[in-house]
């Protein structure tokens, strides 16, 4: 080995970098895309001529954004997926000046972000620059080369100031679309149960990229006229900035943070006020415990990574089974709850069904294995039937004694218990190894797994019968 004493730390070091531990098509693509971006800065520079006027511009710009990370910087910034509106000050970068510029922007926004306001994992803030750098880059190239044609061409019917409005718009639509898809394929490869749909697609990601996106192009349409507007945008940058935050804090409070869905406190706030509205209604409603089978074991083989992998799978799968205005909750560990509005105990059955059938088809695989990892779950349904008086206590108590009967008879099935035949039920804490039904409890013919003793009377006598 030769003399490694005058090579920097960082390069000695570098073999232990946790960007190589990540799975390697994910590591791959973080490399190509900062590669891609170094590569683009290098050939902008080599083919752009720098003038005064242009780092004037780009020296403000740079200023408002550092005044916006460090006037919001008391609230803090979101771990995970980060979503601000700091890139307001990037979009007139990318369209009033070369491509160069726009590749450079948002690097001192966050090497200050890691600086000043959150140490994230070194390679999640370099391929964070990368990806916005890039998307702006194509931005400012689409913008430059199209505006140069609306120049040369003719006069339209709707006037070339409109027509480089729209053009400014289509490119900031652009950045924002290029710049979502490689960090989503990198969320989306490090944690395969991210739900996209949740992630950018919601009305409050949707809502928050909207926003951003307009003021950026009014701030661009401003700085465009006179660079010192940008002064007077920098206060509602900051507003905006500081209450996207507060909204933020507002929905990490209710989430559970391993799966984003309602922590168990918010999912019973907000259950009880349905069960009330239902009773007072008349309205049908049903309850639903979902506990993973034999989960330890999964720990045990596998990790708890790969664990945590699955519990997040499955919150994922809650999510895209279930109806927009039902309610799933993590519960604790790995049982996870779901209210079902205007459900009738039938259908209440057929949905828990189908959330069963959904997760035990997931595709989970461990780190690096090709063999897929089974995983099941038993779910215990209690419902709401019409004339019944229960509240959400007794509808949950009756569920877990439903959930407890489909863990008794084999896992991997759907319970029910209905609750208009004055059924107080409770189930004692379940051993890691099930004890063996007493007669009592015992089904008369054990259920296929996955299928109930008899849907319609899903009743089940003999769940009721377990001591309270
Ligand atoms: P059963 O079918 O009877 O429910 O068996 P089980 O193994 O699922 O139940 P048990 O209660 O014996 O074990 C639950 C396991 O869940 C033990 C615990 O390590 C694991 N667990 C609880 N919370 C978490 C978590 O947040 N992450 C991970 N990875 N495991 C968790
Ligand atoms: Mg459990
Ligand atoms: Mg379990």
């Amino acid at each position: 080995m030769g003399d490694t004493r005058h090579v920097p730390r960082w390069v000695r070091g570098m073999d232990s970098w946790p960007l190589w531990s990540l799975p390697r098509r994910l590591t791959v693509f973080v490399v190509t895309v900062i590669v891609l971006d170094l590569t683009a800065i290098g050939v902008a520079a080599s083919r752009t001529t720098v003038y005064v006027h242009d780092l004037g511009i780009f020296g403000l710009l740079m200023l408002c954004t550092a005044a916006s990370v460090e006037l919001s910087r008391k609230v803090g910034e979101k771990g995970g997926m980060i979503k601000d509106v700091h890139g307001v000050w990037e979009l007139p970068v990318a369209i009033l000046l070369p491509p160069l510029f726009a590749l450079l922007a948002p690097i001192p926004r966050i090497a200050l972000l890691q600086w000043r306001v959150r140490h994230a994992p070194l390679h999640r803030r370099v391929f964070s620059c990368a990806s916005i750098g890039l998307s702006l880059g194509a931005a400012s190239v689409t913008y430059h080369g199209a505006s140069a044609l609306i120049a040369v061409g003719p006069e339209g019917y709707l006037g070339r100031g409109t027509a480089w409005i729209l053009l400014m718009i289509g490119c900031a639509f652009l950045q924002l679309a290029l710049n979502k898809t490689m960090i989503m394929t990198a969320v989306k490869s490090a944690d395969p149960g991210t739900s996209i749909r949740n992630e950018v697609f919601r009305r409050e990601p949707l809502y928050n990229d909207l926003a951003e996106l307009s003021i950026a192009v009014l701030v661009t349409y401003g700085v465009a006229g006179n660079p010192l507007l940008a002064l007077p945008a920098l206060p509602v940058v900051t507003l905006l900035q500081r209450s996207l935050r507060h909204a933020q804090l507002l929905s990490e409070s209710r989430a559970d943070s391993k799966t984003g869905l309602l922590n168990a406190a918010t999912w019973e706030r907000e259950a009880a006020a349905e069960v009330a509205r239902a009773l007072r209604t008349g309205a049908p409603l049903a309850v639903a415990l979902l506990d993973l089978d034999r989960f330890k074991a999964i720990n045990d083989t596998h990790g708890h990574l790969l664990g945590d992998q699955v519990l997040r799978e499955i919150a994922g799968a809650l999510t895209s089974v279930l109806r927009d205005y039902d309610l799933a909750g993590r519960f604790g560990g790995e049982e996870f709850v779901m209210l079902l509005p205007q459900t009738r105990a039938v259908d209440a059955f057929r949905i828990a069904e189908r959330v069963r059938a959904h997760i035990s088809r997931l595709p989970i695989y461990a780190a690096g294995g090709t063999e897929r990892v089974p995983v099941t779950v038993s779910i215990g349904v209690a419902a709401l039937d019409a004339g019944s008086r229960r509240e959400l206590p007794e509808l949950l108590a009756a569920a877990d004694a439903a959930l407890y009967s489909a863990k008794a008879s084999g896992r991997n099935q759907v319970q029910m218990i209905s609750t208009s035949r004055g059924l107080s039920a409770a189930r004692p804490a379940v051993p890691d190894k099930p004890p063996a039904l007493r007669p009592a409890d015992q089904p008369a013919a054990q259920p296929p797994p996955g299928v109930a003793a008899e849907l319609g009377t899903a009743s089940t006598a003999r769940t009721s019968s377990v001591a309270v």
